[in-house]
């Protein structure tokens, strides 16, 4: 047992190690560090907390701790990188899980001693906490669905989709009001808290259905955002303050990163929340210029080409995360290096099925910071490379982006791979990437196809140089 001035000081310690987590992680050199940031504040902040906060029942904290822990860590070692995003997304909904059943389980503890004024601070705090809660589990369950392909990434458009949206919003602020009443002085109220409750699970899954393919991006970073109010509202509802603050800090950073998601594909926020993006209306799923000659390569041709080149410029995708080929891109980015090849990356705000996808490959590959630039850094240097290599990308080096003003990616920022000399794409066959438009890229006079599975492909190709 520890007193409750010591609580505080490691609250506050725990506080301050999570701030310089956040801040390690906006940098790839520092991220490592703020990783370790992370774990020790939260080290701190567990042990704080049950070692001073519970008082009573430790066999049953014990028990939990052992249960999640054990589930934690088998679902870690077995995931698969590409699993990823999906990992992310049902942890998500556990957080807003445990924001509902913590609200209920404030509403029904017998022993609060809440009156007045106070009591309808703290009924705001259950009937708001659970409201998040319930919104963040199930649009995360859905999330998980359509990341992990088990729901199709079609956006569901009901008619009368916004209507049914503020219809659902208004019986949420009426039986916030009825619970208010009902609820005071320890009365009733579940009746309209369980209501409210359906409504938001409904809200939740109709708002991440109605979220076309190509913008899950910004579906997953905002639910990132609503866990970490779903866990503020947690933390008012329990009292703790560092629970209120670390849930803040998660919400207005996955906010932060919600902004820079939809600003990377030149979306609005409130235009991606009312769902429809991603339907390419029908005809216009092919991206136009279906049709045309592709012409394939072999590695070794393509050997041939990245070693006479001077400028090479990689661009990775999800299928690089699939086939596992940032090492072997690697070993290839050192040979040409070696022969005096100018090789740089280009990695795409949206590459991959999570944010920093490509980066965090990339640094597992010990790839150097210094030749992997964001889109901006390098767009407009495409025209002076030789040869860009796109590994298993699609959607982010696709012209329909801005040439087809009514394809589903129409007005996303793209890499503007086909205006370099040669570009030689690497996947398994012509099928289309997430937002399910096909590329014309393949089709251009200066594209070389390099069919076959990336790893394999890029073993063939650095066996040859
Ligand atoms: P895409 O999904 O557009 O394309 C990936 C391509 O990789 C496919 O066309 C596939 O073609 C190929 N591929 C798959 N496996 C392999 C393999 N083993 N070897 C070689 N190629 C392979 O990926 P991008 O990275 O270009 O774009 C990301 C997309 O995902 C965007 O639409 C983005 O909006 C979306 N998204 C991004 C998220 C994020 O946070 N970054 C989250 C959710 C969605 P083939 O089958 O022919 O091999």
């Amino acid at each position: 047992m520890i007193s409750a001035g010591i609580v505080t000081v490691s609250y506050i310690a725990a506080t301050i190690l999570f701030i310089l987590a956040l801040g390690g992680l906006s940098n790839q050199e520092t991220a490592r560090r703020g990783n370790w940031y992370g774990i020790a504040g939260m080290a701190i902040a567990l042990l704080a907390t049950v070692l001073g906060v519970v008082t009573q029942h430790y066999a049953l904290l014990l028990g939990a701790l052992v249960i999640g822990g054990s589930v934690g860590l088998v679902l870690a070692r077995r995931v698969q990188m590409t699993q990823m995003p999906e990992l992310v997304a049902i942890l998500h909904s556990l957080v807003g899980l445990a924001a509902v059943a913590v609200g209920f389980a404030s509403f029904m503890d017998e022993t609060k001693t809440y009156v007045g004024i106070e009591e309808t601070i703290h009924n705001i705090e259950i009937y708001v906490g659970i409201l998040i809660g319930a919104v963040t589990f199930s649009g995360s369950v859905i999330a998980f669905g359509k990341l992990s392909g088990r729901i199709g990434g079609k956006p569901l458009l009901l008619p009368a989709r916004h209507w049914l949206n503020l219809i659902l919003l208004l019986a949420a602020i009426w039986y916030g009001r009825e619970f208010a009443i009902h609820a005071a002085g320890g009365g009733g109220g579940m009746f309209p808290l369980a209501i409210m409750t359906v409504i938001a699970l409904a809200f939740g899954i109709h708002m991440v259905m109605a979220i076309g393919g190509a913008d899950m991006p910004v579906v997953v970073s905002m639910l990132n955002s609503y866990s970490g109010w779903a866990a503020s509202a947690t933390g008012f509802m329990l009292s703790n303050d560092l629970l209120i603050v670390t849930g803040a800090l998660v919400g207005s950073s996955g906010a932060i990163l919600s902004y820079i998601m939809c600003r990377a594909m030149n979306r609005k926020f409130l235009n991606v929340i009312a769902g429809g993006f991603g339907t390419g209306g029908g005809s216009t799923a092919g991206g136009g210029e279906e049709d045309g000659e592709i012409v394939a390569i072999e590695a070794v041709e393509t050997a041939e080409l990245l070693a006479g080149a001077k400028q090479v410029m990689i661009v990775p995708g999800y299928g690089m995360a699939v086939a596992q080929a940032q090492h072997t891109v690697y070993e290839i980015v050192k040979t040409l290096r070696a022969k005096k090849v100018d090789v740089r990356f280009g990695i795409h705000p949206v590459a991959g099925r999570m944010p920093g996808h490509m980066n965090v490959l990339l640094a597992e590959a010990k790839v150097p910071y210094d030749i992997v630039f964001e889109m901006d850094e390098i767009n407009e240097d495409f025209p002076d490379v030789d040869v860009s290599v796109v590994i298993g990308a699609n959607d982010i080096v696709n012209p329909s982006a801005q040439e087809v003003p009514d394809s589903p990616i129409a007005g996303m920022p793209v890499l503007e791979v086909w205006k370099g000399a040669t570009t030689i794409v690497l996947k398994r066959s012509m099928a289309t990437g997430y937002a399910g438009v096909q590329n014309p890229l393949f089709f251009k006079d200066n594209t070389r196809m390099l069919f076959g599975d990336a790893k394999d492909s890029l073993d063939s190709v650095l066996k040859a140089l």
